[in-house]
């Protein structure tokens, strides 16, 4: 089946009945449970600052907007990791928007070294919380003293694999290039990061052919990790203002295309971490758990303190904002193991494929 997927099959995968998907959902699924097993592993978000340089046409927090920013301080970042620590999460993600002054990339470093340090005194094999970092664009440098620190794995999606799309998607300046961002990647791989990447999936003027050539995209990449999701309207951005009529109708479409590009991802990299994303449960009550059932192993809840929740807004009815981290642990949990599925807790949860790929021993 492997060779066979071209873009033009792939195209043909996602333009199927839902009838017609499931057989390939059932593939995906079986995939899943012989390369990662039943495992889902927990990566708690602390959304620790929503300021940012950069002005992403989709996206809630583009720097454009005028809403109120936050930056949480080192000792609240901290607490809120050393909590999710005692709670079970083998692992965080510590997620902000972009800034590239020398404060706020010290600030970072001094961060990230002191949940490490303070993490691995709470543990007696050493090891401390696993930290994946998504900060956007970082030079080389910084990203390797960020690995240096005790950050191992790197989330940076690419948006959209088409370079055209991509410009239309950012302002045209030197702070948004579709170069620069596999550069990053790049970058990322040889310091030694776990690499996750990812697309949004339902932009405008986006057609099954995108996704198609997005996932072969991912596959020559060689890419560890992943977070696909659906994009999901938010009206005060030019993206969202352009698509608001046409999304109400597309957005069920949006959905599914979403949970299928999870499946065609799986049978394509079978060892891969699949995220089921925040974006999917946003849509649907059972987004998450369907996300598990069509590929995914890993789920992301939200352990951002409460009060700085809704100025994290990238997009509209961001779900769980009232929940706390232990809330969430045991909800997701519960629906882990419904569907037959179990929640891993206290382990890093690495990338099956980045041992595979690297050589290294797990
Ligand atoms: N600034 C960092 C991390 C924060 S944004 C970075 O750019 O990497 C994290 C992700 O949120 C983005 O990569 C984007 O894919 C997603 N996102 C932003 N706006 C969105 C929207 N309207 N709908 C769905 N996903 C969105």
């Amino acid at each position: 089946m492997m060779n066979s997927l071209t873009a033009t099959r792939l195209a043909e995968f996602l333009s199927l009945s839902s009838k017609g998907f499931e057989e390939i959902r059932k593939y995906a699924e079986t995939t899943t449970l012989q390369n990662v097993e039943r495992k889902v592993y927990f990566r708690g978000v602390i959304e620790f600052s929503n300021a940012c340089e950069k002005d992403c046409y989709y996206c809630g927090i583009r720097n454009s907007n005028r809403i109120k920013r936050y930056c949480m301080q080192k000792k609240e970042i901290i607490e809120t990791a050393l909590k999710a620590f005692k709670q079970g999460y083998g692992s965080i993600v510590l997620q902000s928007g972009e800034l590239t002054s020398k404060k706020n990339f010290d600030f970072m470093l001094n961060t990230v070294s002191s949940v490490k340090k303070k993490s691995r005194e709470l543990d007696a094999k050493d090891n401390g919380i696993g930290i994946t970092l998504s900060l956007g664009e970082l030079s080389k440098n910084r990203l390797q003293e960020l690995f240096e620190a005790g950050a191992h794995r790197y989330l940076l999606r690419i948006e959209t694999s088409n370079k055209k799309l991509y410009k239309q998607l950012h302002p045209c300046n030197g702070k948004h290039s579709f170069n620069k961002r596999i550069k990053c990647l790049q970058n990322l791989k040889n310091i030694g990061f776990q690499v996750g990447t990812g697309t949004m999936i339902g932009l405008p003027e986006q057609g099954v052919e995108d996704l198609a050539k997005d996932l072969l995209f991912f596959k020559e990449h060689d890419f560890d990790m992943f977070g696909i999701g659906p994009y999901i309207i938010h009206k005060d951005t030019p993206v969202g203002k352009q698509y608001e009529k046409e999304w109400q109708k597309k957005k069920e479409r949006i959905f599914e295309l979403s949970l299928r590009m999870i499946s065609l991802l799986r049978i394509l990299v079978n060892d891969a971490n699949i995220a089921s994303t925040t974006a999917l449960q946003a849509m649907h009550s059972q987004g998450r758990e369907l996300g598990l059932l069509y590929g995914a192993n890993i789920v992301m809840p939200n352990i951002t303190p409460q009060k700085y929740r809704a100025q994290y807004l990238l997009y509209e009815g961001k779900p769980c904002i009232e929940e706390n981290a232990e809330d969430c642990m045991n909800c997701l949990s519960a629906r882990i193991k419904n569907i037959g599925r179990t929640p891993v807790l206290q382990e890093w949860g690495d990338s099956l494929h980045y041992f595979n790929r690297t050589g290294e021993k797990r």
